[in-house]
């Protein structure tokens, strides 16, 4: 993925922009859109979603049905991985032809071609910003503020659509990224998604530890590094198996590639390799800042 150099057109102060699923992601486009001055229309799944959107004024109207959305010259799609791409098919029977169709999902393969297929006018997206909570509840300002955010077109994206949604995007703050649907899904399943079942895998090491004992004592000594390298493994288990139901091929590929690294330190642990591995952890030691 490169920082993109797509030029971010400026938009129009009188667009509307369509939100679909008004939880963490969407609550937090809705109050930026509208500190942005934005006229905002919010679609929820429960009339009390839409109510408490309402009244705190992150939007300007809210409802339940899709039909909302006809006003709308941008719609996100801000509904739970599994609902995306039915949700752009039950949405396109209710727009123009001109309406931009956006998500944020966090994985975007197989949600960039069928939605694209569903409506000619849809730009693959994921703001790389989250919370350990979820829910409208949970929704900030400025949540997307430094933040990358990938946007994935294919061949078949229109220029127009792509410039509107990098235009909102740089609107809020965020730093723009540019690449092909399967590249992200590689990326983040190597950066977030295998992260999330190492660190499981680590806990799970220590759970099986056979002498009791040693398992208790091993809890009590537990520190800032153990805090560290046990966190994204012991969050949201459905969070971690989304990750990896949506983005299984590439999650997959990228615990192959794992295995063969922990191999390549048990083999030189094993022959007592110590040049050999103190090179390797140097290398990881040098190389960790560029993730950062
Ligand atoms: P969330 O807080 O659980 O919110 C999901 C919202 O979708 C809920 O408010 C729910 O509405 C609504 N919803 C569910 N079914 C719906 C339907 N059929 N029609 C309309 N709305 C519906 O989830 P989230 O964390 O914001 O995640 C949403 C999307 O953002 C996901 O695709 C995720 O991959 C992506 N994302 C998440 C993060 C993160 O860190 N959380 C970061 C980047 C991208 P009700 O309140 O009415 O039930």
């Amino acid at each position: 993925m490169s920082l993109t150099s797509i030029s971010a057109q400026t938009s129009q102060p009188d667009l509307i922009i369509g939100i679909v699923g008004l939880g963490l992601i969407g609550g937090c486009l809705a109050i930026d859109c509208k500190r942005l001055g934005y006229t905002v229309y919010g679609v929820a799944r429960r009339p009390a979603t839409t109510a408490v959107a309402v009244e705190q004024g992150m939007v300007d109207q809210s409802g339940c049905d899709l039909a909302l959305m006809a006003k709308a010259d941008l719609v996100f799609i801000c509904t739970p991985m599994a609902l995306i791409v039915p949700t752009v098919h039950q949405l396109v029977e209710h727009l123009p032809e001109s309406t931009i169709v956006t998500d944020v999902g966090s994985v975007k393969g197989e949600v960039v071609a069928a939605a694209t297929t569903a409506w000619p006018n849809f730009v693959g997206g994921h703001p790389m910003a989250g919370k350990a909570e979820s829910g409208l509840a949970a929704a900030e300002a400025g949540l997307f503020r430094d933040r990358p955010y990938v946007v994935t077109p294919i061949e078949t994206t229109k220029q127009v659509a792509l410039d509107q949604v990098v235009a909102i995007a740089t609107q809020l703050g965020s730093k723009i990224y540019t690449s092909t649907p399967a590249a992200h899904d590689r990326a983040v399943a190597a950066i977030s998604h295998l992260p999330v079942m190492v660190s499981s895998s680590l806990l799970h090491t220590c759970l099986s530890e056979s002498d009791f004992q040693v398992k208790v004592l091993a809890q009590q000594l537990a520190s800032s590094g153990f805090c560290d390298t046990s966190r994204v493994g012991g969050g949201n288990p459905e969070l971690g198996a989304m990750m990896a139901q949506f983005n299984r091929a590439a999650l997959l590929q990228s615990l192959q590639q794992y295995r063969h690294q922990l191999d390549t330190v048990i083999n030189l642990i094993d022959a007592e390799e110590w040049d050999v591995l103190k090179q390797r952890l140097t290398v990881a030691q040098q190389e960790r800042p560029k993730y950062l």
